[in-house]
């Protein structure tokens, strides 16, 4: 399929190479693939050269994680979140504007500084929405998830300026890393991502945020980090417990939120069955094609996507559509 839109496609920044600690990442992946990540996350020709194979018209860019989540100082976090929105648009989105977009980098470890970045990003550097990379590096060693009341202020933006936020994975904090202790490899993207950014969108949808602002839409990679398998089981659990009032300060049930709150992408999670069960529980016009460029090559992605048994409808809406609908992206 050509003309093909993908939301969850990273890049870095020299200024952000210096806060970003790959080490981890190289011993559990191997030097030459993170050498060869962290080449192309720079890269601009070689990205649409891949888009161009692949049939991806559209990558929406945003800044590779943890980025500014994991900057401990609050004004140098919106500092680098302030220069990282303007060097995405100078460098990539400003030169090629048919074939880029960006979600914005937002500092949330001050929520006021971070919405006026938000807004000042989409309104003035055409920004499609927000990408956070999980929870909150604070100056104390504390974390805060985005469910923290003090959040308030970015959430309103998002709500007000009718944009959505990604919510991607980045390395559960070392003081919640005790399971995974010898067995180093689960820490990141093969495991530790999806069960820390699971408990973080379920925090979501228990805090009340959905009702506050209905019509607010959250984004979540890897087919939504496991959710379409786990939720019923949650819901079923929640109600059982302390006699129903496990819902946090929900008002509605966590499948209520996720089919009309929660979007999800294929980046990364190229399995059929996988994604034919998330589409029987989501519904085809919440899953949207990505392929988390540069940790997976964008020819795996497509040549999965492009061969999956969809219908017609299903397979433009997943491509395309969907992401057109929800960036404002225009399909002529
Ligand atoms: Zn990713």
């Amino acid at each position: 399929m050509q003309d093909k839109i993908a939301l969850e496609e990273h890049l870095s920044t020299r200024e952000n190479g210096q806060y970003w600690d790959d080490s981890g990442e190289a011993a559990r992946n191997g030097q030459a693939y993170m050498a060869e990540v962290a080449r192309r996350l720079l890269d601009v020709d070689d990205r649409i050269e891949a888009m161009d194979r692949a049939g991806v018209a559209v990558s929406v860019l945003s800044l590779t994680s943890p980025g500014v989540q994991g900057i401990t100082d609050p004004q140098v976090a919106s500092t680098v979140a302030r220069h990282t929105n303007d060097t995405i648009h100078d460098t990539f989105v400003h030169r090629h504007p048919s074939r880029f977009a960006f979600f914005a980098t937002v500092a949330v470890q001050d929520p006021h500084a971070g919405a006026v970045e938000l807004q000042r990003a989409v309104t003035e550097l055409g920004a499609k929405g927000a990408l956070v990379n999980g929870y909150t590096d604070l100056p104390d060693g504390g974390v805060r998830y985005l469910d923290h009341p003090s959040c308030e202020p970015f959430w309103d933006m998002a709500a007000e300026l009718g944009v959505p936020v990604y919510l991607h994975p980045r390395e559960p904090h070392p003081g919640s890393r005790g399971i995974y202790e010898g067995y180093e490899s689960l820490v990141g993207s093969a495991w530790g991502f999806g069960h820390e950014t699971a408990t973080h969108a379920v925090r979501l949808m228990l805090s009340g945020l959905f009702d506050r602002r209905p019509g607010l839409q959250v984004v979540l990679g890897h087919l939504g980090e496991a959710l379409p398998f786990l939720l019923p089981r949650l819901e079923h659990r929640l109600h059982k417990q302390r006699e129903g009032t496990g819902l946090g300060s929900a008002k509605r049930t966590v499948t209520e939120y996720f089919t009309s709150n929660i979007v999800l992408t294929t980046s990364g999670h190229f399995d059929t069955k996988a994604l034919a069960y998330t589409i029987s529980t989501i519904g085809s016009d919440r899953v949207l094609f990505s392929t988390d460029y540069p940790y997976e090559t964008m020819d795996e992605a497509a040549s999965w996507f492009d061969s999956a048994p969809l219908n017609r409808n299903d397979a433009a809406r997943i491509g395309r559509l969907n992401a057109a609908d929800l960036l404002r992206i225009p399909t002529a």
